[in-house]
């Protein structure tokens, strides 16, 4: 079979370029990786190597060519070689790589315009590849630990391969027939095109190896990062498919809330394990998902396995995985945070004491009460109560029985009031009541009753020593015809509690 050695050289030329076309495009990708820019210099430098080979057909005489068609191809080898040391996270032996490129370049040019010797100059790039594939053959077969150790070893391998074919061309070289020119075809000729061709298709194979390889890490790192986010996070995560429901991945917190295995949760649809009251709530958020791109701060209802359920509030952004639409929601149950809040409002308005309003809830309502009667027309009685004497019965009983006696007072107030009627306590033995939707008559009555109620209050400070307990109530009624307000209520409230007890206390005066 006759061999064409430009064919070959063609043929090898375009392989180092659709080669470098493809590592471009790869390292373009992978800008990050140790020794990227070398791999990218040596694959340039390769394509110009070739270049300068095919041109060596057309201008054979010119020994210019010659030296710098093997400079070139001798730089290209040693940046791919620096490429695959920094690659691998080992140290490039500098000193080797220079001294081999130094001896190279004299020995070349020696053998090129001293003394014109192809068989030389051919055991001269032999040895010097022989030098470069060996030390990388030998740093990457021994490697025990790198980040793409499975790719690493195939180039090892693929070194070492290089290392041989480089040694047998050395020998042929030094041992074999004169070799004339590139345009002979001799055996050993062809036989360096044909194992610079099949390096050139095996590093392809191997840069597409990494690749592969390098995708598989990352992968993997990814889902390894997104676990453990989903486990650190506080919260409980799911990841459902948009269209179905169907969850594909969640967290611990959420099985253990759920009170579900994780086979149980993962491959079912949301509304099958206890998310979502019914589908309607379901669509309704992703109606909200929909229109807005995200929810935040949406609340759900979660049935956990026994049947108990719990508030969750979601969070949900939709994220596009493997070309399949996802929603990632992370949410919490807020049950005793509204349990707290709740607890907290309360204290917030009531008197710790009587667990009546307070006297600025009470206050405050008073002033909603009253706009409220001013658009329904409705007639409101403002009263004020103070307990008669009440410094006596600290002083003669104590404290402690004084507290009772402002707790009991607070409870016969109450008792006559209806659950429309504000009760506020509105300082140390004084409360305030307003009677919604009542006329002065029926104000006057109900102060008569609760005068009446603590009056009977039977208190004793020992078995045998009863406590009387009074109050006096001043009693006024909103006029809106007056431009009353709240202090002006209080005021007149005031003046009329004032007449009280001035009239000798246990009483109930009205002021209108
Ligand atoms: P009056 O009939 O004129 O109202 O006489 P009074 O003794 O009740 O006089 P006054 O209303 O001025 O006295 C209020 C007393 O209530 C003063 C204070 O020692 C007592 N007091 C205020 N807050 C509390 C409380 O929370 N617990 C108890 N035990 N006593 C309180
Ligand atoms: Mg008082
Ligand atoms: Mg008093």
């Amino acid at each position: 079979m006759i061999i064409h050695i430009p064919t070959l050289a063609l043929v090898l030329c375009l392989l180092v370029l659709l080669q470098t076309i493809g590592t471009c495009s790869f390292l373009h990708r992978v800008r990050d990786v140790p020794g990227n820019r070398h791999f990218l210099y040596g694959s340039l430098l390769l394509v110009l190597a070739t270049v300068l080979l095919l041109l060596r057909f057309w201008f054979e005489s010119s020994r210019a060519l010659v030296l710098l068609s093997n400079i070139t191809l001798l730089a290209a080898i040693a940046a791919l070689y620096v490429g695959v040391i920094r690659f691998a996270g080992r140290r490039v032996r500098v000193g080797l790589v220079a001294s081999t490129g130094v001896l190279f370049i004299l020995g070349m040019v020696y053998f090129t315009f001293v003394y014109d010797h192809m068989n030389i100059r051919v055991a001269l790039y032999s040895a010097a590849f022989c030098v470069l594939t060996g030390s990388a053959g030998r740093e990457l077969l021994f490697l025990k630990r790198a980040a793409y150790l499975r790719s690493l070893k195939a180039v090892g391998v693929f070194s070492i391969f290089c290392f041989a074919v480089s040694a047998a061309r050395l020998a042929v070289a030094l041992a074999g027939p004169p070799m004339r020119g590139i345009t002979e075809p001799s055996a050993s000729l062809i036989f360096t095109f044909l194992a610079a061709i099949a390096s050139c298709v095996v590093w392809t194979f191997m840069i597409a190896l990494t690749f592969h390889e390098r995708a598989g890490i990352e992968k993997r790192e990814a889902q390894e990062r997104l676990k453990t986010i989903y486990e650190a996070i506080p919260e409980m995560v799911i990841l459902t498919e948009y269209d179905t429901g169907v969850v594909v991945e969640a967290n611990r917190r959420l099985y253990r809330k759920l009170g579900l295995p994780e086979e149980a949760v993962v491959g079912r649809k949301t509304t099958e394990i206890g998310f979502w009251n019914g589908e309607e709530d379901r669509l309704r958020f992703l109606d909200i998902l929909r229109r807005r791109g995200k929810v935040d701060n949406h609340e759900i209802l979660v049935r956990r396995k026994d049947g108990t359920t719990f508030t969750g509030l979601l969070s949900s952004r939709p994220l596009e995985l493997g070309g399949v639409r996802h929603i990632i929601s992370v949410f919490r149950d807020i049950d005793e945070r509204k349990r707290m809040e709740n607890e907290l409002e309360k204290q917030a308005q009531t008197d710790a004491l009587t667990g009546v309003f307070n006297r600025r809830h009470f206050l405050r309502s008073v002033r909603r009460e009253i706009s409220h009667s001013q658009e329904t027309g409705g007639r409101l009685v403002f009263m004020m109560l103070d307990i008669d004497h009440f410094k006596r019965i600290n002083d003669y009983y104590g404290h402690q029985l004084g507290d009772t006696v402002i707790r009991l007072v607070s409870q016969s107030i109450r008792s006559e009031l209806r659950a429309s009627d504000l009760l506020g306590r509105i300082g140390g033995e004084e409360f305030a009541i307003l009677l919604v939707n009542a006329d002065p008559a029926a104000g006057e009555r109900i102060g008569e009753n609760i005068r009446r109620k603590v009056e009977s209050l039977e208190v004793y400070a020992d078995t045998n020593t009863p406590v009387y307990i009074t109050v006096s109530i001043g009693l006024t009624e909103y006029r809106p015809d007056k431009d009353d307000s709240v202090d002006t209520l209080i005021a007149r409230a005031d003046k009329a509690l004032y007449k009280a007890k001035a009239a000798g206390r246990n009483s109930v005066v009205s002021l209108w």
